[in-house]
């Protein structure tokens, strides 16, 4: 298909004029002029190669041939171009060098899932206020957040008084509530630290994250105390007390909770989060995750994480979709927080946060949480990362 000149100013910079009130001699000059790339928008069920205009921080033009002029022509021929990845759940406020790095993977927004607590999120909010992209936080529970792992063994310290009080502070950042059901972590009292979680949030009508796994309580103990749009992150957690019965079957009380609207998250995490059986099991039964997410931070950078596209590299390895597998960590994930309301999708006129990924085909090697291997023949690297219209630093 052509597209004649006047086609095209009608359609793409006429119509950017439009919406973001920019006069038309200045609309036709794009910012940034990504050529070519294969442009994959789950959130319009888009995949197709296009050229991408951006101008004023926001999307302006998508086209099969924008030849407008371009501050920055970017040549994305053979590479991804998606919505910046929105991340739900890492532990990037740990320390101010974690955004950063972060975005060098192509992630333009991110979830902090319960690094602190009321004693310590303040300073978790600071680095989220302070992050390039868009950071937010999920309070834990526990007064002490993670810094006093096992965080709930002394139960005393799931205080709702104190996390209400820690939230009404930090409205800005904190977007919800994480309590680890694990044995480990909480003892018996894991259904008791849900009721708290779910009591901190009521009064700002927050989601809550469980991190389930290893847990005292079955799922069908744990799930009627989630309500719609709250999240079940880790969710491919092995035994004791995962998602599948002895046989291996999907509980059924698991399909029913995402029929009435709790997210299951994948949560690559460290230790005894997934192993590659369980993951198998459960997606051969049709139980995909609705997000993937990470569950990074500085130092697993060198572990099994890695960064956010080799974790989604590892639901292409099981067979999901490429477009789905980008849907998991954009749009999929903006619904999950209004904090990113306008985010994970290229539309005109949305922020114009990009991820341009390269899928390269080959022998990768993925691990699980167990030191179990699987390999892949597909491998999703992060090559450059645009954040609000502008150009960041590339991963070294
Ligand atoms: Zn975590």
């Amino acid at each position: 298909m052509t597209i004649s000149r006047r086609q095209l100013l009608c359609s793409s910079a006429a119509g950017a004029a439009v919406l973001t009130g920019i006069p038309q001699a200045l609309a036709a000059t794009y910012d940034i002029l990504i050529k070519n790339g294969r442009v994959i928008d789950p959130s319009v069920g888009l995949d197709a190669t296009r050229d991408v205009g951006i101008a004023g921080g926001k999307i302006v033009a998508i086209d099969a041939n924008i030849t407008g002029d371009a501050t920055e022509t970017i040549d994305a021929r053979g590479k991804i171009v998606a919505p910046g990845l929105i991340d739900i759940h890492v532990h990037a406020g740990r320390s101010k060098e974690g955004p950063p790095l972060a975005l060098q993977d192509g992630v333009t927004g991110w979830v902090d899932a319960g690094t602190g607590g009321a004693d310590n999120i303040d300073a978790v909010a600071d680095i989220a206020r302070g992050a390039p992209q868009i950071g937010r936080a999920l309070i834990n529970i526990s007064r002490t957040g993670l810094a006093g792992a096992p965080e709930l063994i002394d139960f005393s310290r799931a205080n709702v008084d104190l996390a209400r009080g820690a939230i009404a502070r930090n409205r800005d950042v904190v977007v919800g509530v994480k309590a680890r059901l694990t044995n480990s972590v909480v003892g018996t009292n894991d259904l008791e630290a849900l009721r708290r979680a779910q009591l901190a949030a009521a009064p700002f009508n927050l989601p809550v994250m469980i991190h389930i796994g290893q847990s005292y309580s079955p799922m069908r103990a744990i799930l009627p105390l989630l309500k719609r749009g709250d999240i079940v992150t880790h969710m491919y957690a092995p035994a004791p007390n995962g998602i599948l019965d002895d046989q291996g079957r999907l509980f059924p009380d698991v399909a029913a909770a995402r029929r009435r609207g709790v997210i299951f998250d994948f949560g690559n995490g460290v230790n005894d989060h997934f192993n590659w059986d369980y993951v198998e099991k459960a997606t051969r039964q049709g139980f995909w995750p609705d997000t993937l997410s990470t569950d990074w931070s500085v130092t697993s950078r060198t572990t099994g994480v890695v960064d956010f596209p080799n974790v989604m590299s590892k639901m292409l390895m099981f067979g999901m979709p490429l477009s789905q597998v980008i849907a998991t960590a954009t749009v999929n994930a903006a619904r999950v927080f209004p904090a990113f309301d306008d985010r994970g999708t290229l539309n005109i006129g949305a922020p114009a946060d990009v991820a341009i990924m390269e899928l390269k085909e080959g022998t990768f090697e993925f691990v699980d949480n167990y030191k179990g291997t699987r390999t892949g023949r597909q491998r999703l690297f992060p090559v450059e990362t645009i954040l609000t219209g502008k150009r960041t630093p590339r991963r070294v």
